[in-house]
């Protein structure tokens, strides 16, 4: 089939309930570059959203995923253990945020591994409802789409949502009228609108403690416009459940995996999690997610109430022991943590030159956003003109923000191309 038949092709017979960034058609990808059948090459500040994180193709999980394909595709969790799967946990071991996390169980996406975090909390804690962040995205499968705040394309006209999710606000200076007040850092005395109160004040009208399984918030808000949570609300959130017996579930589909320098976003903040969900970049690209938790929670669940015809297949798991092995020898976390310097300088200068475009600049790692003046689409401009300049990069859902996803182990020149791209493309349309 011809170039330009594929794509009409494509938007003839792929549902249009999946929005699509490009009609082009990609054909491979290796590296921090994708290219499209037409042969022009892309630099990849998406990595398929936060998925491919050690870059397309990375030869080590390649290798691992071939290596198993050879052996065994499909070794079903439900009949018996299988090696990958049980390796990967090994692997995994080591770098859990807290030695309580120590029991898995893997699926093939993340709104799968966010449900079986509500399976888990409401079974351990024989409570049924949860609290959610507004902003926040878990999910587009039933569960989860109640559990998604930051877009309403997500549940319009999908109702009745599963019941039992209440919402509160996350702390996002940027965008609180009084952020002078308290310098842009979260200052329960000095604000009104103080999302610890609003959390206690829910518990107290919409949904007691004692109804209350657990509270789910992602340590970096991804899709909701990459804004990290103030440490002082993530502290003040955990002594809230403590003190209720509420599980603090981090959502760490988008954040982990090195994306925000360190292995886990939440060992930013010194917070334990109850239970930890993971996805995305556990695997590079391989359908994987889980979620780890103490085994005291996990072993109240009766055996046969968990599974999935292909959750934790060995192939994914293999690739996932690949990612750990290349997390290991390639000093990844460094590498996120200078070149996510580099980016973040070139957006506090761009927002120095450009106060009238950009309004907001943030992040952590290589998990970083730019938010411009609100009203104008200055954030699909600048994309639109980076796209022109055969570069991907992405929008958050609400925010007029851009974010930024590149390689975690991307190299300093395709770092510099990129910024520079980024750089014009805020000129151009600031112009
Ligand atoms: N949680 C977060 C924080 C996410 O970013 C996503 C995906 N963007 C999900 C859950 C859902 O993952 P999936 O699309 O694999 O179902």
């Amino acid at each position: 089939m011809s170039l330009s038949k594929l794509a009409e092709f494509g938007t003839r017979h792929v549902a249009r309930g999946i929005g699509r960034l490009a009609t082009e058609v990609i054909e491979s990808g290796s590296g921090s570059y994708v290219t499209m059948a037409s042969g022009r090459k892309m630099l990849d500040f998406t990595c398929g959203i936060g998925v491919a994180n050690l870059g397309h193709c990375h030869p080590a999980v390649t290798k691992a995923a071939q290596a198993q394909v050879a052996k065994m595709v499909h070794a079903q969790v439900n009949i018996a253990f299988q090696r990958p799967y049980l390796e990967l946990i090994q692997s995994l071991l080591p770098i859990m945020p807290h030695k309580s996390l120590d029991t898995f169980f893997f699926w093939n996406s993340g709104s799968e591994a966010v449900e079986a975090a509500v399976k888990l909390a409401r079974h351990a804690t024989k409570k049924p409802n949860i609290i959610v962040m507004q902003g926040s995205y878990h999910g587009r499968t039933f569960g989860t789409m109640a559990m998604t705040r930051s877009k309403t394309v997500y549940s319009e006209n999908y109702s009745p949502l599963m019941p039992g999710v209440f919402a509160v606000p996350f702390p996002y200076c940027a965008q609180c009228s009084i952020a002078k007040r308290c310098d842009g850092k979260y200052n329960s005395e000095n604000c009104c609108m103080d999302p610890v109160e609003q959390l206690e004040l829910l518990l107290k009208r919409e949904t007691a403690p004692s109804d209350t399984a657990a509270i789910f918030i992602e340590p970096v808000l991804g899709e909701g416009g990459y804004v990290p949570v103030v440490p002082a609300y993530l502290k003040r959130v955990r002594e809230i459940c403590d003190k209720h017996n509420i599980l603090l579930v981090a959502d760490e589909v988008q954040s982990g995996f090195g994306r925000t320098g360190k292995m886990f976003a939440i060992e930013h903040y010194g917070v334990r999690p109850d239970i930890l969900v993971m996805a995305k970049g556990i695997a590079n690209g391989f359908p994987l997610s889980g979620i780890v938790s103490r085994k005291e929670l996990m072993d109240m669940q009766k055996p046969g109430s968990m599974g999935g015809t292909y959750a934790g297949n060995a192939v994914s798991c293999a690739a996932g022991i690949g990612v750990a092995q290349a997390f290991k020898d390639e000093n990844i976390l460094e590498n996120v943590n200078v070149r996510g310097k580099e980016m973040m300088d070139m957006l506090k200068q761009a927002k120095k030159d450009f106060p009238d475009v950009v309004y907001d600049v943030r992040g952590l790692g290589l998990m970083l956003a730019c938010e411009f003046v609100g009203g104008k689409s200055f954030a699909s401009k600048v994309q639109a003109k980076c796209m022109e300049n055969d570069m991907l990069i992405l929008t958050t859902s609400i925010y007029d923000t851009l974010r930024f996803i590149p390689p975690l182990n991307i190299t300093k020149e395709d770092m510099a191309k990129g910024c520079d791209i980024i750089r014009k493309a805020i000129e151009e349309v600031a112009a």
